[in-house]
């Protein structure tokens, strides 16, 4: 399975050392247990990527983190979860039939195939021939499928290509069912799909992945305001879940990059392993959403207020974020490689508590039959409150290792002092490595203590 690199990349400038290399990540994800290659024993499926048993706890915890600062912490924000497959016209109405299509264009030479917006050059990054490339055509992103056992045109849907959609043809129901007054917003999780011509760079461009989008309906007259309160909200849950700032920066669209119903939009850019790339876009869409699914669906898509005695479409700012290509941040951003005192090398990914898969390990110093009985006491406690682990296996400083290298924030330790003498154990960090003694009985307070901002 072949992945070309490059192309998504804003900046072409050299990566810093000191962040990690893809190669160096893709092989921890999949040595760890954090993402697989989809369907890795037939050789593979190109832009589609499996969670394992670590990557869906770290997965859930991002989208949670999101879900809880964007909606449950909000008394302006609901949520909805729409179905993948919308009615057709959706896509008539969203423009997606007409215009979410890429150029592509094919090397003559090696039949390597590019979107042509992406080439720098009319050389070939394959094989290095110059003028070999073929007009470019448009391609249509969408995934179409069939539904019902006829496949003709009549049948025809399309695998959503964003969720916004969804959020937008809800806007009545959501409307007269929550009583909402503007401005409020509307949150949404899930699953899209595009026929990206060149998926690549792990799990930054993919054909099935996951977004974290919000509608924020607003009067037209603020939604210049809001537009930037929603930019200054975004950058700060980045740096509430731990993301260096200094690898964070906004880029605000040129006047003609901008669709031409957006009066502004922000990427929330990132540096990658690939450089400076988009991580998240925040738009203002005026009201051209509401107006084109008014339009073509025949109904009224508007807000009465009360107050002025006017109906009023309101304007849209929209926040969009890939859960996939987040969760390349967070591991991009988390990973390091330390020498300690005796020269070992140790792998660490600091990742924020809330986001760590696994937030405790409780580790007996050996094997000791007289050790496991409170060993297991001592993970029952926890489990209960926390995702933990168990892990009895190789000696007390490979295991430390173990789970510095999956970003577990704390180690609980019971050796035969706890059995013999205190009922005590010790908390371990993995940042600072410093060790602390505390009772069995206060164990789970003083490990609160330290998992601080875990939902
Ligand atoms: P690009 O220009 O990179 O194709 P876009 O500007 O079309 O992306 P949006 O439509 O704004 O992307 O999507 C919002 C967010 O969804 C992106 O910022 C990104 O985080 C995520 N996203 C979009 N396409 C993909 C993809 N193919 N794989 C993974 N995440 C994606």
């Amino acid at each position: 399975m072949t992945e070309t690199t490059g192309g998504d990349a804003a900046s072409t400038t050299a990566r810093p050392s000191d962040v990690v290399d893809m190669e160096t990540l893709i092989s921890l994800c999949k040595r760890r247990g954090f993402i697989f290659q989809s369907s890795e024993i037939y050789g593979g499926l190109q832009g589609a990527w499996d969670y394992g048993p670590l990557g869906v706890e770290m997965k859930r915890n991002v989208k949670d983190a999101w879900w809880r600062a964007n909606v449950r912490e909000r008394d302006d924000m609901v949520g909805i979860d729409a179905a993948i497959l919308m009615h057709p016209e959706v896509w008539r109405a969203s423009g997606h039939l007409e215009t979410f299509t890429d150029p592509m264009v094919d090397c003559r030479n090696c039949q390597s195939r590019y979107r042509a917006d992406e080439l720098t050059s009319d050389v070939c990054p394959n094989c290095g021939q110059r003028g070999q490339f073929t007009e470019p055509r448009m391609f249509n992103l969408m995934l179409r499928t069939f539904l019902g056992p006829v496949q003709d045109d009549a049948a025809t849907v399309y695998l959503r290509p964003e969720t916004a959609a969804g959020i937008f043809v809800n806007f009545e129901n959501v409307l007269t069912t929550t009583r909402r007054k503007l401005p409020f917003g509307v949150a949404q999780i899930g699953k899209s799909f595009r026929n990206e011509i060149t998926p690549k760079n792990f799990i930054f461009r993919t054909r099935e992945f996951e977004q974290m989008e919000i509608e924020y309906f607003c009067y037209p007259e603020d939604s210049a305001r809001t537009h930037e309160q929603w930019i200054s909200d975004r950058m700060a849950w980045y740096a509430r879940f731990g993301i260096k700032s200094a690898r964070l920066r906004l880029r605000p669209h040129e006047q003609e990059e901008l669709s031409h119903y957006s009066s502004a939009t922000s990427d929330v850019e990132y540096e990658f392993p690939i450089g400076w790339a988009e991580l998240e876009g925040i738009a203002n869409r005026g009201n051209f959403d509401l107006t084109q699914h008014a339009k073509f669906s025949g109904k009224d898509l508007n807000y009465y207020d009360d107050e002025r005695k006017e109906h009023i479409v309101p304007h849209v700012i929209e926040p969009s974020l890939g859960v996939d290509r987040c969760m390349l941040a967070f591991l991009a951003d988390s990973y390091d490689e330390e020498t300690d005192e005796k020269g070992e090398k140790r792998v660490v990914l600091h990742l924020h508590p809330a986001i760590a898969p696994i937030k405790v390990a409780v580790l007996p110093l050996s094997r000791n039959e007289k050790l496991t009985p409170t060993a297991r006491d001592v993970y029952a406690r926890v489990r209960s409150h926390w995702m933990t682990q168990y892990d009895d296996a190789q000696s007390i400083g490979r295991r430390y290792r173990r789970q510095d290298e999956i970003g577990t924030p704390l180690c609980v330790t019971v050796d035969f002092q706890t059995v013999e003498e205190d009922q005590a154990v010790t908390i371990r960090e993995r940042d600072s490595m410093a060790q602390v003694r505390v009772p069995i009985e206060g164990l789970v307070d003083a490990l609160r203590e330290r998992l601080v901002d875990v939902g």
